[in-house]
C-alpha cells in the first residue's frame, strides 16, 4: 500500500498544505523546528488515530485555531481510499473512510498500515519495561483487532481495580466487588499473555537472522518474553497477591508488568550491553517489525523514519536503506549528505521551511 497525497488544515505549524508523494522514497529535509516531524505525525495520526509522540488533539490543532483537518489518499491493491480526520480542541476526533464515519480505530487497519521509527526507538532496550511493552502492544494492536479490544478491556479493568483498592481503604465494605474485577482481569490477562508469547516466538524466527547479518555474523540475538506471571498461574497469583495489593493499593502482577529480555550471545543486554549493542538490537527489532507487518498484511506498510539515519553509523545506515527499497518510505533529515554518500536512490525531495 502507499499514500498518494495528504492535505493539512491548521495542523501544528501548517495553515494549509497539500503534498503528493512518490510510491518510493520521499525525503523531507530542512532545519530544525520547520515542520518535518509534523508531516510524519499527520500521516501516522490519520492512519492509526494516535500521535506517535502521544500528543493530545488540542496540542495538535494550530495555535489560535479551534479545529484541524487531515485528508489522506491511500492506494491499497489498486483501490483508492480517502481518509478524513477532523480534530477539535475539546471534543473527540472524527474519522471517516470514503465519507463514512468509522467507530473504531481498528477499521483503519484494513486500509492503512504504518511503521514509525524515531530516535527514541533506538533506546527501547536501555529504557524501562514500559517502552518494551508499548512496542509489543503497538505491533499486536495493528495486526490483531481482538488483541486491541482485549488490551483496552484489560487496561480498563486494572484501572478500575486500582481505584477500588484505594476506595476500599476508606470503605472496607467494597471488598466483595473485588472478586468480579479479579475474575475479569484473569480472563483478559490470559489472552494477552498467550498472544504476546506467540508474537515473541514469531519475532525470534525473524530477528535472529537480521541481527546476525547486521552485526557481520558476530552476535546472536534472542528475545525472551518475561511475563510478570505466566498465564496459567495468573488466577493463583492474583488471589495470592490480594492482601498485598490491598495494602499497597495497586495491582502488583499481570500483563501490565510484563517485559521483554534481549540477550546477545547469552548476555542480557538490557543490563550488560554496550550502548552500540543496545541500539543495534533496537534496529533489528524495528526491521523485524517491518517484516512481520508485511507478512501479516500480505502487503507493504508505509515506513516513517523520523531523523533516524543521523543516529546510525555508516554500515547500519546502509543496512537500513537496503532493507527498505521496496516500501514507500517518508524520511526526515536536516541534510542530504547521508543519501549522497550512500548513492541512495531518492524519488522525491521536499524542502521544509517554516510550515511550508
Ligand atoms: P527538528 O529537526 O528539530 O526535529 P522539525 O522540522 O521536525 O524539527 P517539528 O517537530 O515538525 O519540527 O515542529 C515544527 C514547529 O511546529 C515547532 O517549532 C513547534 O513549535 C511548532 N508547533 C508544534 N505544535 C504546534 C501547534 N499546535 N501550533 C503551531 N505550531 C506548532
Ligand atoms: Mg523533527
Amino acid at each position: 500500500m502507499y499514500i498518494e497525497s495528504v492535505q493539512l488544515k491548521n495542523f501544528r505549524n501548517y495553515d494549509s498544505l497539500e503534498l503528493t508523494f512518490d510510491k518510493g522514497t520521499n525525503i523531507f529535509y530542512g532545519n530544525n523546528a520547520q515542520g518535518k516531524t509534523n508531516i510524519l505525525e499527520s500521516l501516522y495520526l490519520c492512519g492509526t488515530t494516535k500521535s506517535h509522540r502521544g500528543s493530545k488533539d488540542k496540542e495538535i490543532v494550530k495555535f489560535g485555531e479551534e479545529e484541524a483537518h487531515i485528508r489522506m489518499m491511500v492506494n491499497r491493491n489498486q483501490i483508492n481510499y480517502k481518509i478524513d480526520m477532523h480534530l477539535r480542541k475539546n471534543k473527540a476526533k472524527g474519522v471517516a473512510i470514503n465519507g463514512l464515519p468509522i467507530k473504531k480505530a481498528s477499521e483503519l487497519f484494513g486500509v492503512v498500515n504504518m511503521v514509525f521509527f524515531s530516535p527514541e526507538d533506538l533506546n527501547i532496550i536501555k529504557n524501562g519495561p514500559g517502552e518494551r511493552r508499548r512496542f509489543l502492544d503497538m505491533e499486536l494492536c495493528q495486526l490483531d483487532k481482538i488483541y486491541l479490544k482485549d488490551l483496552a478491556s484489560y487496561n480498563h479493568i486494572v484501572n478500575q481495580r486500582n481505584k477500588l483498592l484505594k476506595d476500599m481503604y476508606v470503605q472496607p465494605g467494597l471488598k466483595g466487588t473485588l472478586d468480579i474485577w479479579d475474575m475479569q482481569m484473569v480472563e483478559y490477562g490470559r489472552r494477552i499473555i498467550e498472544k504476546r508469547k506467540r508474537f515473541v516466538e514469531e519475532l525470534n524466527e525473524i530477528i535472529q537472522n537480521i541481527h546476525f547479518n547486521l552485526t557481520g555474523g558476530t552476535e546472536n540475538l534472542r528475545v525472551i518474553y518475561e511475563p510478570s506471571c505466566p498465564g496459567q498461574e495468573l488466577e493463583k497469583t492474583v488471589s495470592e497477591n490480594r492482601e498485598r495489593d490491598m495494602r499497597m493499593k495497586i495491582t502488583s502482577a499481570g500483563p501490565h508488568r510484563d517485559d521483554l529480555c534481549m540477550e546477545v550471545n547469552g548476555i542480557d543486554i538490557r543490563r550488560y550491553g554496550s550502548q552500540g549493542q543496545q541500539r543495534t538490537a533496537a534496529l533489528s527489532l524495528k526491521l523485524s517489525e517491518i517484516y512481520i507487518v508485511k507478512r501479516t498484511i500480505k502487503d507493504t506498510p508505509v515506513l516513517l523514519l523520523d531523523d533516524v539515519l543521523s543516529e546510525l553509523d555508516s554500515s547500519r545506515q546502509t543496512y537500513l536503506l537496503d532493507s527498505i527499497h521496496d516500501i514507500q518510505t517518508m524520511i526526515t533529515c536536516t541534510g542530504l549528505d547521508d543519501f549522497i554518500s550512500h548513492r541512495f536512490h531518492i524519488n522525491k525531495i521536499f524542502q521544509v521551511v517554516n510550515g511550508s
